[in-house]
């Protein structure tokens, strides 16, 4: 499998990443590359793959061959152990401005193999702007108008209107768009060993967010929460149950994002441990209840992060699920991405009008924008579900 094998239905971004990596190699040689540059953006809806595509590229500049999937180089890359690799992901809401400057200073330093040293920073829409804290993109840009000569910056966001203009002014920019539902599905299939009419299902369900797909392909409890989420809508006949919905959904986030990052909090704790060279015994050495202290703060925001963007995800199935009411409603000639549950979805198409169900996926949208701003989720669910009920219903 070679480095861009693993990139999925983005045939456009690809031949420009490709062409990249060749030009590189050229300069690697001594030669110029005009396809090459030294900061990359690649933007691309959630779940179309911008992490995937951003590795891949980074392993076809450490590559001697583009990514051949062979060498040794490759195979460091794809196990995340490369030197000259680096990952960076915002565990907070923004970045900070202490973990930007510490990669900006490794980023100045040489390949240690000789190649190119690639930053893979995701999340670059949480750099933040004037609005909040300015600095961590600031010292951000000081870095890519200045690259070392074999350092190569690879940003990742959902739009390219999501980063500071001045440090999208200096990269070169990539998109990546939905893939099709077909591609998603192939991938599930010939990747994951899916049976098809699951993969088939999944890339629905999913909306074509490749990871989520994967998700409701091989973990049972994740189709069993995307069921409780899409079984709310047809319950909200009351106050009481709208509570109870907001209250469900927070629960069920909570044992999801626990579950999903406790490996690797029991990792991090271990590294920090080892590092003060304390057994399981836990003897204390100079230095180390500061620095768990410390990793506990991180490891507490990250998991904030993780629950929102949990929660966010269920919006994003009510949202689904009130589109395929609408479509219904319209008569449009589209498919249901909730077709499995088309019963559940005629009732409501019949018993509400199309006003009210716009209305509604409105409620949703101004939620998920609520939430982004870190307020109390279980307010704005709460709001949220008390405006999804019916009120002819509720009467
Ligand atoms: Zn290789």
């Amino acid at each position: 499998v070679t480095a861009f094998d693993t990139v999925v239905g983005q045939h456009r971004a690809v031949a420009m990443l490709t062409a990249a990596a060749a030009d590189a190699a050229a300069v690697v040689q001594g030669g110029d590359g005009p396809a090459m540059t030294h900061a990359w953006l690649l933007v691309g809806p959630p779940g179309s793959g911008r992490s995937v595509a951003a590795a891949a590229f980074a392993q076809a500049l450490v590559c001697a061959d583009g990514g051949c999937g062979q060498c040794a180089d490759c195979h460091d890359a794809a196990a995340r152990t490369h030197p000259d690799i680096t990952r960076v992901e915002s565990v907070a809401r923004f970045y900070r401005i202490d973990d930007v400057r510490q990669l900006v200073s490794q980023a100045s330093a040489a390949p240690l193999r000789g190649r190119w040293r690639v930053i893979v920073l995701e999340d670059a829409d949480r750099l933040a702007s004037q609005a909040e804290d300015w600095r961590p993109a600031a010292v951000l840009l000081k870095a890519i108008e200045e690259p070392a000569p074999r350092t190569v910056w690879v940003l990742c966001a959902p739009s390219v209107q999501d980063v500071p203009q001045t440090i999208r002014s200096r990269c070169r920019t990539v998109v990546l768009t939905t893939p099709e539902l077909a591609d998603v599905a192939s991938l599930l299939v010939q990747r994951d060993g899916a049976d098809p009419a699951l993969a088939a299902f999944a890339a629905r369900a999913a909306q074509a967010h490749i990871g989520r797909a994967r998700r409701l392909v091989h973990d049972e409890d994740a189709r069993r929460r995307r069921a409780e989420v899409l079984a709310i809508p047809s319950g909200l006949i009351d106050v009481h149950a709208c509570l109870v919905a907001a209250d469900n959904i927070i629960e069920s986030a909570r044992e999801e994002t626990a579950e999903s990052i406790r490996d690797r909090q029991a990792e991090e704790r271990a590294d920090v441990r080892a590092s003060f060279g304390m057994g399981s015994q836990g003897m204390v050495a100079q230095g180390a209840s500061k620095a768990i202290g410390d990793l506990k703060k991180v490891q507490e925001r990250y998991e904030r992060r993780v629950r929102s963007d949990v929660i966010d995800l269920a919006l994003q199935d009510l949202l689904g699920f009130y589109r395929d009411v609408l479509v219904v409603q319209w008569g449009a000639d589209l498919a249901l991405i909730n077709d499995d549950l088309r019963p559940a979805i005629d009732r409501l198409a019949t018993g509400t009008s199309p006003l009210s169900t716009v209305q509604r996926m409105e409620a949703i949208t101004s939620a998920r924008d609520v939430l982004v701003g870190n307020a109390a989720p279980r307010l704005v669910l709460e709001a949220m579900f008390l405006a999804l009920r019916d009120p002819a219903e509720a009467s």
